[in-house]
């Protein structure tokens, strides 16, 4: 007998299997594999077959369900339909005639390329496609299942009808869950498509009834306004920032003010050249253009439809392709943060502002359903002039003198003695008094505007101080003492491969041996600042996708929104009429006045039609 035990009481797995001979897996397995990967839940269903109804030119798409799609989806278009002899290949896996070449692949205009979809969901489901083309007398209906072919009744276009979905992998049927939480899922599958696509008409059914309905829409506006409601557009700015060259990126949308902001990112469309995708750097992009005036973690909305050059992104990264990659991520990076930030800067210049809008609920509306029936809202009705930037010399006074008077930095010629003049002009209208200590009364053409003082100097100071920053801010200031510190090895490549980067910030942060950097100098702005939390804090943002100077942006806009607050009137001092009209003209010359730095409203306006509704006038 062997005294010594055996090495393995059994033969680990991966042993035994390379016993085994090598065969290739069955067909209907490998399409069973592969719907695994793009078939999640009924939700997945309607997304591919909504995407082949689209590619086929469809310009009215019905999607009926049953059990929140678990027990059946079908999908009916008006599209070109399939040629009768074409029908049996269109279930083939990697049929499509979409693409031909990888020449075709790099520019792949069309939603599917990969042929997978119908012959994956036909391998865990029973599917029947009924397609006729404009030249066929009728219609051919084909049973996936069984192969058969048969005549079949309808006009032109296709039906896919999906049943009992995963009835073949219960393992997989077993994550799904209740009906109603599968059917808001193929509802908001639906809406993705909907909301890029405003020239065609969606229906979507269930069990009998109708769920949502989307018209076909001659615009943009008009289906963001049908499928996410007068709220969303109301309380949104209009994106436009057209490609700086020809072939570079280019954006459309809308995009929430900082009072839409939701505690759920529900509601971040982005879609790339037509295609709904979740994506990193441009939601990255898209927070940071929000940084200034959204704190905590509340979450932006927006609908961003991002167009570029189709040989610049690579559409086949995933097999949903849900996710993208960019050729120049820090070019995608910053288009997306520049044009939300300067469609913020300009409030209410676009979409939601005009008197037709003005009848649709507003966010605050929805944010307190048991209030009064008092509607108020904020919104410029013009585009602003800018302010002109501050000299250092407003800087330093603001930051070391009590303000003797109210506006120490009001330099307008407005300010103080100009007496107020009815001016229909003024989005802010005229002061008329102060109430509280803390709010200016004002009437403007529509009616009274209320003002939160404080909030909106708070506002004006910070923007100027940035502008006036912005210029000196990013000069080194060098340390006398160099201050070192413990760094990881990636800190280190960091310093060593951005120092360029960090030279340009003001900072100088250099390696003096394998575990310790040196800063030797800050960017003046920020000459108080703790010099290794400042450069820890810019490294990790420099390995962000397309961080480079947000750290020092965040650390000195910080200091400065204290200043600013400092700077600021504060609440309960007696204004003159004067003072407050000064306050009302230099916010409408402000960028960004309509929230304080808090993100808060600085204003809210109620109309003389809101007015009369509250005291019943005109009845
Ligand atoms: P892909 O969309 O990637 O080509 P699919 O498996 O989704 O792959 O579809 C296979 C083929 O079937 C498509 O290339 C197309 O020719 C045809 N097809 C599928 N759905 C429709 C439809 N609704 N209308 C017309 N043709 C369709
Ligand atoms: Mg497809």
């Amino acid at each position: 007998m062997n005294a010594l035990p055996p090495p393995f009481e059994k033969p680990p797995a991966a042993v035994a299997a390379a016993l085994r001979p090598i065969r290739p897996l069955p067909d209907e397995l490998v399409s069973q594999i592969a719907a695994g990967e793009v078939i999640e839940r009924p939700a997945s269903v309607v997304r591919e077959l909504i995407d082949n109804a689209l590619d086929a030119g469809a310009r009215q798409i019905t999607v009926r369900l049953q059990a929140g799609g678990v027990r059946a989806i079908v999908v009916e278009d008006d599209g070109g339909g399939i040629a009768a002899a074409d029908l049996p290949l269109a279930l083939q896996r990697h049929a499509t005639s979409k693409i031909a070449s990888l020449a075709d692949l790099e520019n792949v205009a069309t939603m599917g390329f990969r042929g997978e979809a119908l012959a994956a969901i036909a391998s865990i489901a029973d599917v029947t496609v009924i397609s006729r083309t404009p030249a066929a007398s009728h219609a051919i209906a084909l049973q996936a299942r069984t192969g058969e072919l048969a005549a079949a009744a309808r006009g032109v276009g296709t039906s896919v009808d999906v049943r009992e979905l995963f009835f073949s992998t219960p393992a997989r049927r077993k994550f799904l869950k209740t009906d109603a939480t599968e059917l808001a899922h193929c509802v908001e599958a639906v809406r993705r498509h909907a909301l890029v696509r405003p020239e065609v008409a969606f229906a979507i059914w269930h069990e009998g009834k109708l769920v949502e309905q989307w018209r076909a829409a001659d615009s943009m506006a008009q289906r963001v306004r049908d499928v996410l409601g007068a709220a969303f557009i109301e309380a949104s700015v209009a994106v436009d920032a057209p490609a700086a060259r020809p072939g570079t990126i280019s954006l459309r949308g809308f995009a929430g003010i900082p009072d839409a902001a939701r505690s759920r990112a529900d509601q971040q469309y982005v879609y790339v050249n037509g295609r709904f995708v979740r994506d990193r750097l441009i939601a990255h992009g898209a927070r940071s253009a929000y940084e200034d005036v959204l704190h905590g973690q509340r979450q932006p909305v927006y609908v961003l439809f991002v167009a570029t050059d189709p040989r610049r992104v690579d559409v086949n990264v995933h097999p949903t392709k849900i996710e993208v990659r960019f050729r120049d991520g820090r070019e995608v990076h910053q288009a997306v943060r520049h044009a939300i930030e300067s469609a913020l800067a300009h409030p209410r210049a676009a979409a939601g502002s005009t008197p037709a809008a003005a009848d649709a609920a507003s966010p605050l509306r929805e944010a307190s359903a048991a209030a009064p029936p008092l509607v108020l809202r904020s919104g410029w009705e013009t585009v602003v002039a800018r302010q002109q930037p501050l000299s250092l010399d407003d800087l330093s006074t603001l930051r070391v003198e009590e303000p003797a008077a109210p506006w120490p930095a009001a330099s307008t010629p407005l300010a103080a003695q100009q007496a107020p003049q009815p001016a229909p002009a003024w989005p802010l209208g005229r002061a008329i008094a102060q109430l509280g200590g803390v709010y200016i009364l004002a009437e403007n053409t529509q009616g009274l505007v209320i003002v939160d003082m404080h909030a909106a100097h708070e506002r004006i100071v910070y923007e100027r101080l940035k502008a006036a920053a912005n210029s000196v801010a990013m000069q080194a200031q060098a340390l006398l003492v160099p201050c070192t510190f413990a760094a990881t090895a990636l800190e280190i490549a960091t310093a060593q491969a951005e120092a360029l980067t960090l030279q340009e910030l003001g900072l100088d942060v250099t390696p003096i041996g394998p575990t310790q950097l040196a800063v030797r100098s800050l960017p003046a702005a920020l000459a108080d600042a703790d010099p290794a939390a400042l450069a820890r804090s810019v490294l990790a943002d420099l390995q962000q996708p397309g961080g480079a100077s947000r750290a020092v942006q965040r650390a000195r806009d910080d200091i400065l929104a204290t200043m600013a607050c400092h700077g600021a009137v504060r609440a309960n001092r007696q204004l003159t009429i004067s003072e407050m009209n000064a306050l009302l003209r230099d916010m409408e010359r402000t960028e960004r006045s309509d929230q304080c730095n808090h993100g808060r409203p600085t204003w809210r306006a109620v109309t003389l039609k809101e007015l009369d509704t509250l005291f019943l006038r005109g009845r």
